[in-house]
């Protein structure tokens, strides 16, 4: 039988991918397997959600080395018969993607945000011409690594009861060393959990206006976000931060957005939310034509005002 074999070093998005693999697998009538590599609490927690898990442990594969893994997946999914590879598309799935793709002669999609299938044909949905619009796209080559936005498939829920079946595979040794591992330093807020985002752009012209708008966000139980160029160019906010094509995908309840263009880049990143107010001076300005309540007005008078008028009621 064939399958479709899935891998993510996160295991969230691991449960995810078995998920996403089981809404096509039936009518494919492929497997659905999975891939462990170096931890062993993954695969027991897997083993709950899927029938068959591979296990490998094996400390000479360096997991910070993407080419490494993407050779050992490439070896199980041969052996394995798994033409179709799952990953998920952050930013070692993607890297993965490439060079698994590369070493089965296989073709490649990532950011893939929902997947089909048609007359037999795997079809692939993903944003493209910067998340302006959605395109439907399929792999023609026999064997396809499809890399799927984190999130967009729930978790697995739990049911089956797999086995775990330890393989070894012939990996070569890595040609990087890991000289030390430090933890990235976390913003302490989640834009993807808040139910209300305060998300502020290039309008809002100074840092100084920034402890205003946090007030608002506190007032309204949500948390403060921004534009890519609010982080990246002018440090305002950490990169954390962005919503957006390169930010985070936030689907609030309440987006309130002040000085903010919305361009397709920042779109992509809000336009789920349920209710999108926008502030801005030019009534031009693209988001205005996206937003469910819009205010031509300048935030620098708008912000201290809302801010006043919560802390009337
Ligand atoms: C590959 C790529 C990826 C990108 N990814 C992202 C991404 O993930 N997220 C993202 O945000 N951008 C992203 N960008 C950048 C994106 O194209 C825009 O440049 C950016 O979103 C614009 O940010 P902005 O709206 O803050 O600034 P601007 O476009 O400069 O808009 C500022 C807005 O504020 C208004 N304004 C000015 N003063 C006031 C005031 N006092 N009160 C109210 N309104 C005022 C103006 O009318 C204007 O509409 C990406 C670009 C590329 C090329």
């Amino acid at each position: 039988m064939r399958n479709i074999l899935i891998y993510s070093d996160n295991t969230d998005y691991a449960c995810e991918l078995l998920t996403a693999a089981h809404t096509i697998a039936g009518e494919i009538g492929y497997g659905v397997t999975a891939l462990t590599i170096n931890n062993d609490d993954q695969a027991e927690k897997l083993a709950l959600r899927c029938g068959t898990i591979y296990r490998i442990r094996d400390e000479a594969i360096l997991m910070a080395d993407a080419a490494a893994v993407a050779l050992v997946i490439s070896e199980v999914a041969k052996k394995k018969n798994a033409p179709v590879v799952l990953l998920s598309s952050n930013r070692r799935g993607k890297e993965i993607s490439g060079r698994l793709a590369h070493l089965t002669h296989g073709g490649c999609l990532t950011d893939v945000s929902g997947m089909t299938i048609d007359n037999g044909r795997l079809c692939c949905r993903r944003n493209t011409l910067g998340g302006a619009t959605v395109v439907t796209q399929a792999i023609e080559s026999d064997h396809k690594v499809i890399a799927v936005v984190p999130k967009v498939y729930d978790t697995m829920e739990e049911g089956e009861k797999g086995a775990i079946t330890d393989i070894a595979v012939e990996a070569e040794l890595s040609v990087i060393k890991v000289v030390e591992v430090m933890p990235k330093v976390k913003d302490s807020v989640d834009i993807e959990a808040a139910e209300v985002l305060v998300v502020v752009g290039q309008g809002m012209g100074s840092r100084d206006d920034l402890p205003i708008v946090e007030i608002l966000a506190g007032h309204l139980k949500g948390a403060v976000a921004c534009t890519k160029p609010v982080a990246t160019d002018k440090r305002w906010l950490s990169e954390e931060r962005i919503v957006g094509l390169s930010g985070r995908k936030c689907k609030p309840d309440l987006a309130l957005l002040l000085g903010v263009s919305g361009q397709v880049q920042f779109v992509v990143g809000i336009r789920d939310a349920k209710t999108i107010i926008s502030v801005n001076t030019d009534e031009n300005a693209p988001i205005m034509t996206m937003s469910d309540y819009r205010m031509v007005a300048d935030m620098k008078s708008v912000v201290p005002e809302l801010v006043r008028a919560i802390e009337r009621l």
